[in-house]
């Protein structure tokens, strides 16, 4: 008997075990057109069910690639780089030529230089291991930059099968639907959602007779916070309009609270500008270095929020990594969450961020 695969997600149907992916009732087997139970409720009542899949059957997946021949198209957010570039996507993906995709412009400040932006992403691939043919940068849910895109797309993928690849939460069902609206006037043929690891399955839409466009599941990057706290934080953390960058000029010994799900202590170093980037939602409190473990002990999950009662359940302890800051304007990025951003006089600085969440420093984006 052939597989039976969901109609929403692509993944093979299976009626054995309700945690794995692909799970449906026996009972909806007799049905036209199978859903897996995640889709079903995605569909029915716009909820996502927590399904167990391990990295590993993601990875072999979507290295089902390496087999085929075809123009891979890797999208990653552009407020999350560090955790939505795959390292070494070339041992997945085989000899297929890449194009890297940085989705989500529209959350950065519209005066963002997007030449450097391009050449900052190159360098950041290649120190990942991908070796790009060309990048772009676009943003799907705006719409912006798709046509030039799409046509580069066509040029590139010499008439051969185009492979979507990208880590959960970057915008890929969102830009594959806007093809399929733009292609055939359709909307919402696949779900998208706030909930990382939606997209489970392969989904193949025809591009012509011989050639598909080809979703392929999420990658899960456990760095990133998304998977450390609730949906409704998961919300508010999510930017969803331009940033706008929260100036603070702090003093050595001055603690800059991200809610209560990151901070940044300012150890040493002359008086600076600390430019926070993050959703506009999330509040940022400055406070005193000494008063800031009793802040946090005495009102995270009220004053510093998010987390909320049930983030506060899941989300490992806060740990310290610290950091010396060059002359260079530099970033502390807190992977998923944002940036704060250094002018470059040269710091000490200590960030705290959910144990597994590793914070990381990099060369100013902006
Ligand atoms: P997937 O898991 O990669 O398929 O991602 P989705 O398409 O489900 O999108 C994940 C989240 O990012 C959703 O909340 C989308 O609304 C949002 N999103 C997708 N594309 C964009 C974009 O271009 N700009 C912004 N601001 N948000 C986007």
């Amino acid at each position: 008997m052939d597989k039976i695969h969901c109609q929403g997600c692509g993944t093979p149907i299976q009626t054995v075990d309700q945690k794995k992916l692909g799970y449906t009732p026996k009972s909806s087997l007799e049905k036209e057109n199978i859903l897996c139970r995640r889709c079903f409720r995605l569909k029915h009542y716009n909820e996502i069910e927590d399904v167990s899949i391990t990295d590993d059957d993601f990875l072999s997946m979507v290295s089902q690639i390496r087999n085929a021949n075809g123009l891979v198209v890797h999208v990653i957010d552009i407020f999350d780089v560090s955790g939505s570039l795959i390292k070494g996507l070339p041992r997945i993906t085989g000899d297929n030529p890449i194009i890297l995709v940085g989705n989500k412009m529209d959350l950065l400040p519209k005066s963002t230089n997007k030449q450097k932006l391009t050449q900052w992403l190159r360098s950041q691939a290649k120190e990942a291991g991908i070796k790009v043919l060309d990048i772009f940068l676009i943003s799907s849910a705006k719409g912006y930059g798709i046509e030039e895109l799409t046509g580069q797309i066509e040029v590139h993928r010499k008439q051969k099968d185009v492979y979507i690849v990208g880590t959960t939460n970057v915008g890929k069902s969102t830009f594959i639907n806007r093809l399929i609206k733009q292609s055939t006037g359709l909307n919402e043929v696949i779900t998208t959602s706030y909930f990382p690891g939606t997209t489970l399955g392969f989904i193949e839409i025809p591009l012509d007779a011989h050639s598909s466009l080809i979703d392929t599941p999420g990658i899960v990057n456990k760095q990133q916070f998304a998977h450390y706290i609730s949906d409704e934080d998961l919300k508010v953390i999510t930017p969803k309009k331009e940033i706008k960058p929260r100036v603070y000029q702090l003093n050595s010994g001055q603690t800059l609270f991200i809610g209560g799900l990151a901070r940044i202590d300012f150890i040493k170093g002359e008086r600076q500008s600390f430019v926070c980037y993050f959703a506009n939602e999330l509040e940022v409190h400055r406070t005193k270095l000494e008063n800031a473990d009793n802040l946090y002990e005495k009102h995270v999950g009220e004053l510093l929020s998010p987390p909320n009662e049930k983030t506060l359940e899941m989300l490992p302890e806060l740990t310290e990594s610290t950091f010396k800051v060059s002359a260079d304007k530099t970033d502390i990025v807190f992977p998923g969450l944002g940036w704060i951003s250094l002018s470059g006089e040269g710091a000490t600085v200590c960030a705290h961020s959910p144990k597994g969440v590793a914070v990381s420093i990099r060369k100013s984006l902006i």
